[in-house]
């Protein structure tokens, strides 16, 4: 229903979408006296699929942008530190044991916890059950509006947080999906999995089906998260069925199959799409920048991207106090955004990610790579980067 008369509000920076990405632009502008506001399509808790592995780095940026929240997250009970991964492939298993912390969380529970702490200890104004419905750039202002509302907001500066299907990006960045750069991805929650160890996460390399890997990673509460993810160009090529290949791989993989014999399945399979950084488009513009998922941020080799959606958050909230210390807001200038994160992340993604495409054409290279990976020293080098 439309309501009958159009409001508008104005605000210095919208933050559309209060996941990890935009929680965290919401942190790094907290000292700057801004009027900020987030808008976000649901109401919080919200469920999102996700693998719920936080690597290091994660809690690591958000300390940088509030000390504070480290003590809130110690108190925090829903997570589960995590000290070792352990990878398997045809038959053999290797261990690698973790130096900085790293934890797993349900998504439901730790973007809450975000979003509290978001609420609690910055003036950021929230407009949750908005769903932005269309954006425009007009006289150097963004102008956006949200589904069956009259109501527009009005701001200097918008950053795109509204993840995988981000309509900020769509708008103002004319982003279309890229099959061969995304990820169709699935997974579900198990109890009772057998041999699950509550400090390692494990990952499972599947020659059958050539799916990047198969993870399980342990939860608060003995739950287990279990899935997988696959380039989606191969989905539709190939015309394959991912939740069917979940449950094929389960229980034709013999080490999987054996653990699961005795575990139940609570809740669906879900999937969720994963834009990866192996292309990342136009991330700026004028009066906006683009984070997270929306920005196309996940890492294209293992699929993650709470990280990056956390410090992209951290170095768009940056580039935004330029821009108003300086007072300009066109797409030259936030080209700073662009570079930064080039330095901080995007390099060394392209990096590894030319490399893998390399490596990946040569035969039998995961008996090859485990091979490599039992040699001490391999295996020391890389246990000092965990
Ligand atoms: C199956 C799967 C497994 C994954 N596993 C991992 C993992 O183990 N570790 C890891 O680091 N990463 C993982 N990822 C990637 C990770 O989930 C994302 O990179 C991360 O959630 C990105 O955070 P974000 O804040 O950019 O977006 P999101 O977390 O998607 O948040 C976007 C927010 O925007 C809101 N929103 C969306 N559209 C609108 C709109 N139109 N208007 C208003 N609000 C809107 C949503 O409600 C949501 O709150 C996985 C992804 C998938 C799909």
């Amino acid at each position: 229903m439309l309501e009958e008369t159009e409001k508008i509000y104005y605000y210095d920076v919208i933050i559309v979408g209060g996941g990890p990405a935009g929680c965290s632009a919401a942190l790094a502008l907290k000292s700057t006296g801004l009027k900020v506001a987030i808008l976000d399509k649901s109401e919080f808790p919200r469920e999102k699929v996700c693998g719920e592995l936080m690597q290091s780095n994660v809690i690591k940026t958000l300390l940088k942008m509030s000390p504070e929240i480290g003590t809130a997250f110690n108190q925090f009970e829903k997570k589960t530190q995590i000290k070792s991964t352990k990878l398997h492939y045809n038959g053999k298993s290797l261990v690698f044991k973790y130096k900085h912390e790293s934890y797993t969380c349900r998504r439901i529970y730790f973007d809450d916890f975000l979003i509290q702490y978001v609420k609690k200890s910055t003036k950021t104004e929230f407009y949750l059950n908005k769903q932005v419905e269309k954006i425009t750039i007009k006289d150097s202002t963004a102008l956006i509006s949200i589904k069956n509302s009259n109501t527009v907001y009005n701001t200097k500066i918008v950053i795109g947080a509204d993840g995988a299907n981000s309509v900020v990006a769509k708008y103002l960045a004319g982003k279309q999906m890229d099959r061969k750069h995304y990820f169709g991805s699935v997974r579900a929650f198990y109890k009772n999995i057998e041999g699950v160890n509550s400090d390692t996460v494990e990952i499972f390399f599947h020659k059958k089906h050539k799916v990047n890997y198969v993870w399980l990673f342990p939860l608060y509460n003995n739950y287990a998260n279990v899935g997988f993810g696959m380039l989606s160009s191969k989905i539709s090529k190939q015309k394959i069925n991912i939740k069917n290949t979940f449950y094929d791989i389960i229980n034709s993989s013999p080490v999987l199959s054996s653990r699961f014999q005795t575990a139940i399945q609570e809740g669906s399979l879900d999937g969720f799409g994963v834009p990866l950084a192996s292309k990342v488009g136009k991330i700026h513009g004028n009066n906006f920048m683009l984070i997270g998922d929306a920005a196309s941020l996940s890492n294209p080799i293992s699929g993650t991207g709470i990280m990056n959606a956390v410090l992209s958050g951290k170095l768009a909230g940056e580039q935004v106090i330029k821009c108003f210390n300086e007072n300009k807001f066109d797409d030259n200038f936030m080209s700073q955004y662009y570079q930064n994160l080039d330095k901080a992340i995007l390099k060394q993604i392209k990096k590894s990610f030319f490399a893998q495409q390399i490596l990946s054409r040569i035969p039998f290279i995961l008996d090859i790579a485990f091979a490599l990976l039992s040699i001490k020293w391999v295996h020391r080098k890389i246990e000092k980067r965990l």
